[in-house]
């Protein structure tokens, strides 16, 4: 903190006098403000929320000298590391910059891992692997951080696999997505860190492979073979590392596990709040009258609810369900080019949300007006995620990749007319009607331009993973948030975290999305495994954890 709070003051000397001014109302402002959208020395997230990011002072973009070699980016990376150790300067690396807070954000050197897109599916070498992967070493890839998802599924897939879970969206980078516990509504299998084995990472003077003991994947001859990479097979240090936000060491690949490639059958529907509650409280889905849907949840379960029209068909539910694809059936999709035709089309919650609200909107003056417009743009957004009019879309089948896309993800630059932000509170499933209703609360007084959207993801092992409980519910909300007209948006947002804390129910926040900047509610969330990390971190470390440190784990007392 000392060191933040000395650079600040540095920096605050240069301020004009409105600067200094908004530097007392809303201090991250002033970091944020001082970088043009065009600027190069700038870290500006996908979503160009307000607070995050800033001027950078070392910007830099390693690549592979040759795409079919790993070699090169790793050597850069290397080189780059050792020389911000040799100057004592902090360091963090970015993927697609999705994330909504300063998850990613240091003000001294970042690296873009864009450029790191090596990708290898399936290990050769039997010597490689221990004795339990041997079989399977062929659904085993070798992933560098940069390789954005959508990309690593149409590596795989011709390869008769399939990534186990993903996002709603494919844009991010694999480092980046695993970093911050990325996950859907795989309610039987978690979020997409549970497919990682292990995670090669680029330190001061030194590159290594972590992975569990009690489940080790790769051999010392595979850390040989990946440049002299130490393996380090440690389950405390593994599950501490997986989803710890850049935090231990810049990331140069991870070796994940894929499965027979499968698909997903797709239904969708509106109810009213009357009708989903007791599902959310049971998790037996059967009154919803889905085809072929019994008392069990399906392979993906999600509800989307717009708060003002909860009572009017405003509850959105959209299923799929797993359904396995023969060797047979793929050699025939493989040989008739079925599995080459592929165009997102679609939009995802995040992109919908934004369309769906002009500037203007933000400023209506009485809750009554706000609530009758957002319940309008947020019916609108739901409908076009959710399908629920398209009839041709219902029992459809497709391939997952095919589903959790939209047409943006691929673009940098975001589609909504104003800047965006979203949450995602992390509940156990049996407290998560208590969680929302306490949000309708908020947002019937108060409301917010976003829908209100669960999905359920089995528990993790990653020791700070968001998805900590057995069945965590994510409760989302996303939506525009800027300066100008949606500004009123944060006090809204702050109430939800403040009455989340007031009422001592159990939740966490997702790493990638934004959360309160302070230590209390990462203390209550994690307890004891607070310090199972940081012990891990440090040990793993030691004198270079200063580096791989920045100003958001200082105040969310994650570091000292
Ligand atoms: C449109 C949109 C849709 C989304 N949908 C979902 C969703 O469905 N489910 C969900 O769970 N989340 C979702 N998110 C959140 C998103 O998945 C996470 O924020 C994810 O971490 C973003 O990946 P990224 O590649 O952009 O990483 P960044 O945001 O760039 O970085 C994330 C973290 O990873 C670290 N990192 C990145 N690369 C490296 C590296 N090489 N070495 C070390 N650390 C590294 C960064 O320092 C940072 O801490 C969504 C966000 C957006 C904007």
């Amino acid at each position: 903190m000392l060191r933040s709070t000395f650079l600040c003051a540095l920096c605050f000397t240069s301020l004009s006098a409105a600067q200094r001014d908004l530097f007392y109302r809303d201090p991250d402002a002033v970091h944020a403000l001082a970088c043009k959208p065009d600027e190069d020395q700038c870290y500006i997230n996908w979503h160009k929320s307000i607070n995050v990011g800033g001027k950078v002072e070392t910007l830099l973009a390693p690549n592979n000298t040759d795409s079919t070699d790993f070699s090169s980016g790793l050597a850069a990376l290397r080189q780059i590391v050792d020389q911000v150790a040799s100057e004592g300067r902090r360091i963090k690396a970015f993927g697609s910059t999705w994330s909504l807070s300063n998850v990613a954000y240091t003000e001294e050197v970042m690296i873009n891992s864009q450029g790191l897109t090596y990708c290898k599916v399936g290990i050769d070498d039997e010597s490689h692997v221990t004795a339990a992967f041997k079989d399977i070493r062929n659904r085993l890839a070798i992933v560098q951080a940069g390789m954005m998802v959508r990309d690593v599924h149409q590596a795989l897939k011709v390869k008769n696999l399939a990534l186990s879970t993903t996002g709603a969206g494919d844009g991010q980078r694999f480092a980046g997505a695993i970093s911050t516990g990325t996950h859907g509504s795989a309610l039987h299998y978690g979020a997409m860190q549970e497919f990682v084995r292990a995670l090669h990472i680029v330190i001061p003077g030194e590159h290594v492979l972590l992975q569990r003991s009690t489940d080790p994947v790769i051999t010392d001859a595979f850390g040989v073979w990946m440049d002299g990479t130490r393996v380090i097979s440690d389950d405390t240090l593994f599950d501490a590392a997986v989803v710890s936000f850049g935090s231990f060491g810049i990331i140069h690949a991870l070796i994940i596990e894929a499965e027979p490639l499968y698909e997903l059958k797709f239904q969708s529907k509106q109810f009213n709040y009357g009708q989903v509650r007791p599902v959310l409280q049971s998790l037996d889905p059967s009154s919803l009258g889905f085809k072929g849907i019994g008392s069990e949840m399906p392979f993906h379960f999600e509800i989307a609810i717009n708060p003002y029209r909860r009572n009017q068909d405003g509850c959105f539910v959209r299923l799929f369900e797993k359904v396995t694809l023969s060797n047979e059936e793929f050699r025939v999709q493989q040989e008739s080019g079925m599995l080459d035709a592929y165009d997102p089309e679609d939009t995802d919650l995040f992109e919908a949300v934004g369309q769906a609200f002009k500037p203007a909107m933000g400023l209506l003056p009485t809750p009554l007006l706000r609530r009758l417009v957002f319940g309008r743009g947020v019916q609108f957004a739901l409908r076009r995620v959710f399908q629920t009019k398209a009839r041709r879309e219902q029992g459809q089948t497709k391939k997952p990749y095919e589903w959790f896309t939209f047409k943006g993800a691929h673009d940098p630059a975001t589609k909504s007319p104003v800047p965006g932000t979203g949450l995602e509170i992390g509940v156990p499933v049996d407290r998560v009607v208590e969680a929302i209703e306490l949000i309708f609360a908020i947002v019937d007084s108060d409301p917010l331009a976003a829908p209100i959207a669960i999905r359920f993801i089995k528990k993790s092992r990653a020791t700070l993973a968001f998805t900590k409980y057995d069945l965590t519910a994510s409760i989302e909300i996303s939506g525009p948030y800027d300066r100008g007209a949606f500004r009123r948006q944060i006090k809204t947002r702050n109430q939800i975290f403040e009455t989340l804390a007031a009422n001592g129910l159990p939740h966490t926040y997702h790493w990638g999305q934004n959360f309160p900047v302070n230590d209390e509610w990462v203390r209550n969330a994690f307890e004891a495994d607070v310090d199972v990390w940081k012990d891990a971190r440090s040990n793993f470390l030691g004198d270079s954890i200063d580096i791989f440190s920045n100003d958001l784990l200082e105040q969310i007392g994650l570091y000292p």
